[in-house]
C-alpha cells in the first residue's frame, strides 16, 4: 500500500493502525532477517501509539521508518557506528515532533553508512543491507535501509538524510521515490550532524504524492535550526496533477557523458521522451562546472565532518574507551575504538583540508567552486523549470565488490552531488528497469532537480513522469 491508499483504507475502517503495525511487524519477521533493513523497532511503543492515533489528522495512524541518525526520544539512535550503538536519544527531531503532530508513528530504526558517509551501506558497522531486487547487490546508501525496507515492502515510507545523494541514489537502485528537499525547507534539528552547510532530511516512499504527503508534514522553518527557512510551506498536493505541458525541461550535456551504463541512459532517455509526449519541451543546457562536483564535495563534507564529529570525544556521547592513562589517551582511544575506516578516512582528509598551510587550496577553493556550481543552476533556471539527469552511473553494483581506491566509490556520486553544493532540491523516482553483468533487472532512477524551493513543481514533474 501507499500512504494514501492505507490511509483510504484506515478511514473506511478496513484496517486500524494497530493492525497495520502487526502486519509490518510480520513481514519484518518474514524477510528481514535477509534483507536487514531494520536495525532496532519497538513494537510495544508503536502499538501504545497506535492505540490512541488519530485518523482525522493527515498522517493518522500511518508508520514511517526513520534512518538511524534522526533522534527519535527513548529509541536508539546509532548512526550505524559502534561508537553510539548503545546511545538512547534524549529528545525528538523536529521532524519527528513534527510527524507525530500529524499523527504519523515513527516505527523502526533504518541501517545506513556508519555517520551517513557512503554510497552502499556497506559502511554500516552495524549490520549489512542487502537490495530486496537482488540480495547479492547493494541497496545503495547511505540511506539504505530506509530505501531498502520500502522496496521490500516491510515499510510504507522512511525519513532517510541526503548530503551528497544519500536519499535519491538508494531510492534509485531500490525503486522508490526520494526527494532531497531545498537547503533549509526541512529542519535538520535532531539530526545527528555530517557536513552541516549539505545535509537535508527526506523521504522515501512508493509514490510521488506519498512524498508530498510527508514533505507537507516535515517542511517549514524551525527556531531550533537557524538555517532553516522561515517561509510559507506551500500545499503539495493540490498541483500535483497539473502536467508537464509547456514546463521547459533542461537536459544537461555534462550528465550524459561517458561512464554512463547503457540500460540507465537508455531509460533515463525514455523517461525523457515520455515527457515530451505529454508536453513538456526539452531544452539542451550545460552545466559547466559539474566536473568540478565531486572534488569540491569530497574537501567541503569531509572538512565540515571532521569538525561536527569532534564531539564524539568519549565524554558526553556514546563509546568511552577502558582504562585510559589521561585524557587524552582517552579521547584517543575512544575514537580509535568507536570509528570505523570511512569516518577515520573524512576525519583525517576534513582536518588536513582545513589546517592552517592547506586551507585557502583545499577548503577556500572548494567553496570558490561551489559558488561557481551554484551559478551554473541559477543560470540554468533562467531557461528551464527543471533539470533531468540520471541518478547514478550503474544500477546497484555487487556487495563488496569495491576497490582499493575510495575516489572509485567516490566518483560514483558525480549525479546527486552538485543538488547539494547548490542547495537546490532533487527527486528521484523510478523510470524502468535494466540488466547489469547478468541477473535479474535492476530499477534505474531518473533525478528531477528543481531551483530553490520550487518543491511543488518539482512534485508536479515527477508526478507527470510517473504516471507517464
Ligand atoms: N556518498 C556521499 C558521501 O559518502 C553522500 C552521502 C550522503 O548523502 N550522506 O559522502
Amino acid at each position: 500500500m501507499t500512504i494514501t491508499q492505507l490511509r483510504q483504507a484506515l478511514l473506511a475502517g478496513e484496517t486500524t493502525p494497530c493492525a497495520m503495525i502487526e502486519k509490518l511487524a510480520g513481514e519484518i519477521a518474514a524477510r528481514d532477517g535477509s534483507t536487514g533493513a531494520y536495525l532496532s523497532y519497538q513494537l510495544d511503543s508503536a502499538l501504545a501509539e497506535a492505540t490512541s492515533a488519530d485518523l482525522s489528522l493527515p498522517l493518522g495512524g500511518i508508520p514511517i521508518a526513520i534512518k538511524d541518525n534522526i533522534n527519535v526520544l527513548g529509541q536508539p539512535c546509532t548512526c550505524a557506528s559502534k561508537f553510539l550503538e548503545n546511545y538512547i536519544s534524549p529528545y525528538d527531531a523536529t521532524v519527528i515532533r513534527k510527524l507525530r503532530a500529524a499523527g504519523a508513528i515513527p516505527f523502526g530504526r533504518m541501517n545506513q553508512d556508519e555517520f551517513a558517509m557512503g554510497s552502499s551501506t556497506e559502511n554500516s558497522a552495524l549490520q549489512l543491507t542487502r537490495n530486496p531486487h537482488d540480495p547479492s547487490r547493494i541497496p545503495g546508501g547511505s540511506s539504505g535501509g530506509s530505501a531498502a525496507a520500502v522496496a521490500d515492502l516491510t515499510a510504507l515510507a522512511a525519513l532517510g538524510s541526503d548530503t551528497g545523494g544519500s536519499i535519491r541514489q538508494p531510492a534509485s537502485h531500490c525503486g522508490v521515490v526520494g526527494l532531497k528537499p531545498t537547503y533549509g525547507r526541512v529542519s535538520r534539528y535532531g539530526l545527528v550532524a555530517f557536513a552541516s552547510s549539505l545535509d537535508q532530511i527526506g523521504p522515501l516512499t512508493r509514490s510521488v504524492e506519498d512524498a508530498a504527503r510527508i514533505l507537507q508534514v516535515i517542511a517549514g522553518g524551525d527556531p531550533h535550526d537557524s538555517t532553516s527557512l522561515d517561509v510559507p510551506v506551500p500545499d503539495y498536493l493540490c498541483g500535483l496533477h497539473n502536467g508537464v505541458k509547456g514546463l521547459r525541461l533542461g537536459i544537461p550535456k555534462e550528465y550524459f557523458g561517458e561512464g554512463i551504463h547503457s540500460g540507465v541512459r537508455k531509460n533515463v532517455e525514455a523517461a525523457i521522451q515520455r515527457l515530451a509526449a505529454q508536453g513538456a519541451e526539452i531544452v539542451d543546457i550545460s552545466l559547466p562546472h559539474t566536473e568540478h562536483a565531486v572534488a569540491t564535495y569530497y574537501v567541503i563534507a569531509p572538512a565540515e565532518a571532521s569538525s561536527n564529529l569532534s564531539r564524539f570525544d568519549g565524554i558526553r556521547y556514546g563509546h568511552r574507551a577502558a582504562n585510559p592513562t589521561d585524557i587524552l589517551d582517552l579521547y584517543k582511544k575512544s575514537r580509535e575504538e568507536g570509528f570505523g575506516p570511512e569516518v577515520k578516512r573524512r576525519m583525517i582528509l576534513g582536518t588536513y583540508v582545513l589546517s592552517s598551510g592547506y586551507y585557502d587550496a583545499y577548503y577556500g577553493k572548494a567553496q570558490s567552486i561551489r559558488s561557481l556550481i551554484r551559478d551554473d543552476f541559477e543560470k540554468a533556471f533562467r531557461q528551464v523549470d527543471a533539470v533531468l539527469s540520471p541518478v547514478a552511473p550503474t544500477p546497484a553494483r555487487k556487495i563488496g565488490c569495491v576497490s582499493d581506491d575510495p575516489i572509485q566509490e567516490y566518483l560514483s556520486d558525480i549525479f546527486t552531488l552538485a543538488a547539494n553544493l547548490a542547495g537546490i532540491p532533487g527527486i528521484s523516482i523510478p523510470c524502468g528497469v535494466t540488466d547489469f553483468d547478468g541477473g535479474t533487472d535492476l530499477p534505474v532512477g531518473l533525478q528531477i532537480l528543481g531551483p530553490h524551493l520550487g518543491e511543488a513543481q518539482l512534485l508536479r514533474i515527477a508526478k507527470a513522469a510517473e504516471m507517464a
